[in-house]
């Protein structure tokens, strides 16, 4: 039985402080190891992501989701930076990584020039591959804490899309489901905050000494809130691992990707208007 399964389920507040301290504090411990490295980002990414899956294994027993069940890939997705590099490094690792990375850059390319276009036109997620998700395993915490009871709501949101933006709720059919997606936001939250600290002290930026500095709090949000097509887009062609270095040295990577107000207000993870 996984930890949120034993945790208070009648107080979904205990274990979403549960989760995002021993998150914090695995960070921690990997910065400690690894120092600012590409490889520590790595394994904060596969450790965010551990915890985002474990956070709905309880809830998957009663879920209609399941690989092969795709009706809400028609969404757009908004990521964190953790989520980026993760799904990045997972294309790059495919068989068929040439075919995977020419449809995301492509889709990339088209959702510059009309963010709205891809729902409205009906194309899926160019992670997509015969109805199953390309990088399941790694696929970004938003997609992991979509999930429904009943698939009929998702399918009548994804067939007749002008008409289903009235009807999103249906993808978020409850209070626990709610809370898992509060969950897996704050873990992620929690391990870019602690990262964006390290990185700002090592930079000269902030001082050492203080716990929360004014700017910290902004300086996570800035990678928290992601367009994520577009900006795995811009990871493959840079090279995952320049292109995390870059960030560690205080490059503002990810500035080209946050939600705008003129970002879909039908994307998994929130609204545009909440988030901007
Ligand atoms: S949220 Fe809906 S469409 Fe997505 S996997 Fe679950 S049941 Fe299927
Ligand atoms: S990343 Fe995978 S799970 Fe998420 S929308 Fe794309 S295909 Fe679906």
């Amino acid at each position: 039985m996984g930890w949120a399964s034993r945790a208070n389920r009648e107080n979904p507040d205990s274990w979403v402080r549960i989760a995002a301290t021993a998150e914090v504090r695995a960070i921690g411990e990997i910065l400690s190891e690894k120092g600012l490295t590409a490889e520590a980002v790595y394994e904060i990414a596969d450790n965010a992501g551990g915890w985002a899956a474990e956070c709905v294994a309880p809830l998957f027993k009663k879920a209609a989701c399941g690989q092969g069940c795709s009706w809400c890939c028609a969404l757009a997705v908004t990521a964190n930076a953790f989520d980026i590099v993760r799904a990045a490094r997972a294309i790059e690792g495919l068989p068929n990584r040439d075919d995977v990375r020419a449809r995301v850059l492509a889709a990339a390319a088209r959702e510059e020039q009309d963010e709205e276009r891809r729902f409205d036109a009906g194309e899926w997620c160019p992670l997509l591959e015969v109805g199953r998700c390309a990088i399941y395993e790694a696929r970004p915490a938003n997609c992991i804490a979509c999930n429904a009871e009943d698939v009929k709501p998702c399918e009548a949101f994804a067939r007749f899309r002008t008409e289903g933006r009235q009807v999103p709720v249906g993808l978020e059919t409850g209070v626990v489901n709610l809370r898992i997606n509060e969950a897996i936001a704050r873990i992620s939250d929690a391990a870019l905050l602690v990262l964006t600290i390290k990185m700002a002290v090592a930079l000269g930026q902030r001082p050492a000494n203080d716990d929360l500095a004014p700017d910290d709090k902004a300086r996570a949000k800035a990678a928290s809130r992601l367009r994520f097509v577009p900006a795995v887009a811009a990871v493959l062609t840079e090279g995952v691992e320049h292109f995390v270095t870059r960030w560690l040295r205080g490059g503002d990577v990810f500035a080209a990707y946050r939600l705008t107000g003129s970002t879909p207000n039908i994307i998994k993870g929130g609204t545009a208007a909440r988030e901007g």
